[in-house]
């Protein structure tokens, strides 16, 4: 019931029902959130009607009196939206305390202290989460209260002290908001209540949601539940913990906890968390198997019937009241894309779920994660701090101290790390912008390290011998004083913080992702192939296992220094013989291009795109250089400049390239053929495998084009064939990249073996939307909903989609036997790779890093 009662209520619901325990209480459904959004901020009329019928239930089955002066019930009051957005909502404990409860409860408990400090928890949260004053007014009076009475440790004031910071605290309030602290409890629950529903509208909301695709009117769910006291004495305590190691995915019940505490303290970092199993606390730790065994080993029961229930690992929060344990949370708990894999396949084994559960459980874009580098075990490095390995892998950048920093120089294209004291939900932005973050306060569990996580970002947390100076603008640790913009290096695997920049190393692929991987394609149909001209892209690829090339962009391989000269005196040529041996020049050079990835691919298919953009890209820009291809020509350098001149276009990306290009100088296209053919050749002849190259013409709008430039071919083919005295089967196809193209595919169908939809242009050309002027206007688009998505991340379904079936179906209406792929960047993202499974293309084709996200993805949507 998770759309209805939210995450949080719906899982307390759960865990109640299925025997666990858990505190009584209610949730006010985000049905109610969304009608007081729609109604001008107002509730239902029977709310308060319904809402006081629950408490009452809360009251007899607690035994106690919201409100009573003798033994008062107080609850808490929290918000919990469908998914979970940390540190966005506001929860707001102890409520129901006044002067006169205050008393009840410690005549109740037999504890004054408890009591007191229950109370000014209530006023710190109730004053800042529901009346805004600011949390560092409170931070600062308790501060001083603590100086004063010489005490290191909120746990070590006494109940008389409390009392004056309670006095100082309502003091704050009174000033800073005009209003005397709320004593009705009935006053203080809607208060709390109306706070929760209004910080959905919040601005760090609102930040979160645009960041993680989340809807406005999903709406949040209060839930109002009695509470349980973690803050009563030496044998309660607070903590929160996951089922499973969720940096490592290892299964160890793993998490921090305290003692004689409440709610937030465990990630607020004003004590030292401790560890839970013993196996992993180190001597002077009080690990909570140890100092609270029965609750402990109660904690280990419930872990079990939680992941068997859940068939997940989850992320809890708990409570010991007087060696009794309570459940406050369960949800399924975030993790690193290495977690989320070993989790997956060590569940998988356990029998929990099936390999195809597996399968679904690994979002495919988080592999990029595991993709990446790690610090290189050889590398130079001077350490500067170590803290807690809050998210792995390894991030280099230059020191900044302020989300709005990283932000702009991010922009700038720098690499950069945010450096906190600790992160709170106004960094959110920053952290996604940054390689990496570093906390110097918090730990496993604090709001950077479990944002961070999810963001797949590089995070080293609690690093707590670094001093940072945010007025200074300094970093401190040991004898090394670093200013903002010095570089760092962390390795969020180990929590080691490097002076400088550190080398790295390429990612290794570990036995749980060939595992993951061979499962995926034992259910993929969807074949992926990569986007490779450069031998080293080509073994990337088939290292991360491309069944193939599905585009070699011939032009990359025109601009290395012994090829770029050829290039451009074939360009510049006025006459046709100076053209032909610039031509001539350039057949050896793309022979052996052709060859070594045909060796690299042994056998797969390899799609070799004919020259397809503008002439101009190649032209000289500089005056030495104009001057340099005059002499080897022999031309003027006047003639030149005018040729410069005369190429040159409004337009570029409309005008004359692609097969244009190859209509108009037919020499060049028969040259690539030629080398394509001979390197065919020479490689079967080698190796013994039958090569099948396909050649694919590029931006072909009417048939009348291909059927012109298949021709071409097939006469080089011919000739090819007739020199070598021998053949080889060969495919030639085109791209779909125009609309025209897609509409009129069935008949281009008629002169090709196959479609490759070049979606980046067909975006371009269907929206009337040029990629790399849309930075002014397309981001606003995409966060005010005019579109969902950027188009060009993931594919307009709709419109480009619709061509795209449209083309596919066409075209196989002529050819039932075409082979249809996909090589935009479109090709190696997950939703876009959903929808080609629809139309039912034959293969994606996308960068060699997205291989393996691709392989996935094909899977996931396969299931
Ligand atoms: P968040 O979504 O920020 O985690 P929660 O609503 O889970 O906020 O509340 C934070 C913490 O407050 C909980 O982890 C728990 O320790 C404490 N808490 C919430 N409700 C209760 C309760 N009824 N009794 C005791 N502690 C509670
Ligand atoms: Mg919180
Ligand atoms: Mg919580």
């Amino acid at each position: 019931m998770r759309n209805l009662l939210g995450g949080k209520g719906a899982n307390l619901a759960e865990m109640a029902s299925i025997g666990l325990p858990v505190p009584p209480g209610f949730t006010i459904t985000t049905e109610v959130c969304s009608a007081f959004y729609e109604n001008g901020n107002a509730y239902p009329d029977d709310l308060a009607g319904q809402v006081a019928t629950a408490l009452h239930r809360i009251e007899t089955a607690m035994g106690l009196t919201f409100g009573d002066a003798n033994a008062p019930l107080l609850v808490s009051v929290r918000s919990g939206a469908r998914v979970s957005m940390p540190g966005m909502m506001d929860t707001v404990l102890n409520l129901g305390l006044n002067d006169e409860t205050v008393e009840g409860l410690a005549r109740s408990s037999g504890d004054a202290r408890f009591a007191w400090d229950s109370y000014r928890r209530f006023i710190q949260m109730y004053g800042s989460v529901v009346m805004g004053v600011p949390h560092h007014r409170f931070e600062d009076l308790l501060e001083q209260s603590k100086r004063t009475l010489n005490v290191a440790d909120d746990t070590a004031i006494s109940a008389e002290s409390w009392r004056d910071v309670v006095e100082g605290y309502k003091e704050i309030v009174l000033r800073e908001t005009g209003k005397h602290f709320p004593t009705d409890p009935q006053a203080q629950l809607w208060g709390a209540v109306s706070a929760v529903f209004g910080s959905w509208m919040n601005p760090r909301a609102h930040t979160y949601r645009r960041l993680h695709d989340i809807p406005a009117n999903w709406g949040t769910a209060v839930n109002v539940q009695a509470m349980v006291f973690g803050n009563m004495g030496e044998d309660c305590a607070t903590g929160v913990c996951f089922t499973r190691d969720p940096s490592t995915g290892e299964n160890i019940f793993y998490g921090e906890y305290l003692v004689n505490a409440q709610g937030e303290d465990v990630v607020a970092g004003i004590r030292t968390p401790q560890p839970m199993s013993a196996l992993r606390a180190a001597a002077e730790q009080r690990p909570m198997e140890t100092v609270l065994p029965e609750a402990y080993a109660e904690l280990l029961r419930v872990r079990d019937l939680l992941e068997k229930h859940y068939r997940d690992m989850q992320d809890i929060e708990f409570t010991v009241q007087s060696n009794t344990l309570y459940m406050l949370q369960t949800r399924t708990g975030k993790r690193t894309a290495a977690a989320a894999l070993k989790i997956a396949i060590d569940m998988a084994r356990e029998g929990l779920i099936t390999q195809e559960e597996a399968i679904q459980r690994v979002p495919p874009a988080s592999l990029d994660q595991l993709l990446h580098p790690t610090l290189d075990p050889n590398a130079e490095r001077t350490q500067l701090a170590r803290g807690l390995p809050a998210s792995p892998g390894a991030a280099a950048g230059a020191i900044v101290f302020t989300a709005e920093e990283v932000e702009e120089r991010a922009a700038q294209g720098q690499d950069v790390i945010l450096v906190r004291i600790e992160t709170s939900p106004e960094d959110v932005h920053g952290m996604h912008a940054a390689r990496g973050v570093l906390t110097t306060r918090g730990g496993m569990t604090s709001h950077a390290a479990v944002v961070a996580r999810g963001m797949g970002r590089v995070c080293v947390a609690g690093a707590g011998s670094i001093h940072v100076d945010y007025k200074a603008q300094t970093l401190t640790a040991g004898s090394h004083v670093l200013k903002a913009g010095d570089w760092i290096t962390l390795d969020g695997g180990t929590g080691a913080v490097y002076v400088g920049k550190v080398a790295t190393i390429p990612p290794t692929l570990s036995g749980d992702f060939s595992t993951l991987m061979g499962w995926a394609d034992d259910v993929r149909r969807l074949r992926v192939r990569a986007n490779a001209e450069t031998p080293d892209d080509a073994e990337t690829a088939r290292k991360f296992g491309a069944e193939g090339i599905g585009l070699c962009r011939t032009e990359h391989m025109f601009f290395g220094p012994d090829r770029i000269g050829h290039v451009r005196q074939m360009i510049m040529a006025d006459e046709p013989e100076a053209r032909a041996r610039a031509i001539d020049a350039l057949l050896p050079f793309q022979r052996d291009d052709f060859a070594s990835l045909f060796r690299i691919m042994s056998g797969l298919p390899v799609t070799i795109r004919l020259l397809d953009p503008p002439l101009h890209e190649f032209l000289p820009h500089g005056e030495t250089e104009l001057v340099d291809i005059a002499r080897a020509l022999g031309q003027s350098v006047e003639a030149l400049r005018a040729r410069r001149a005369a190429l040159s276009e409004a337009n570029p990306m409309l005008g004359h390239r692609g097969c244009r290009l190859g209509i108009s100088y037919p020499e060049i296209y028969a040259m690539q053929v030629r080398a394509i053919m001979e390197a065919a050749i020479l490689v079967s002849r080698e190796t013994g495998e039958a090569i099948v190259p396909e050649i694919m013409i590029p931006l072909v709008g009417m048939k009348t084009e291909l059927d012109r430039t298949r021709k071409a071919a097939e006469e080089v083919v011919a000739a090819v064939f007739a020199e070598q005295g021998t053949t080889l089967e060969y495919l030639i196809g085109t791209m779909i990249e125009l609309p025209r193209a897609a509409i009129t595919a069935a008949q281009i169908a008629e002169v090709a073996d196959f479609f490759s939809f070049g979606t980046n242009d067909l975006t371009q050309t269907t929206l009337g939307l040029s990629r790399d002027d849309a930075g002014s206007f397309l981001p606003y688009y995409v966060d005010h909903g005019l579109l969902p998505k950027d188009p060009f991340v993931s594919i307009d379904r709709e419109g480009v989609g619709g061509l795209v079936r449209l083309g596919a179906e066409s075209g196989r209406s002529t050819k039932p036997s075409l082979k249809l792929g996909v090589c935009g960047e479109h090709g190696g993202d997950p939703d876009s790779i959903a929808f080609f499974e629809q139309v039912g293309l034959d293969y994606v084709s996308c960068s060699p890093f997205r291989v393996p996200v691709a392989r996935l993805a094909a899977a996931q949507a396969a299931l």
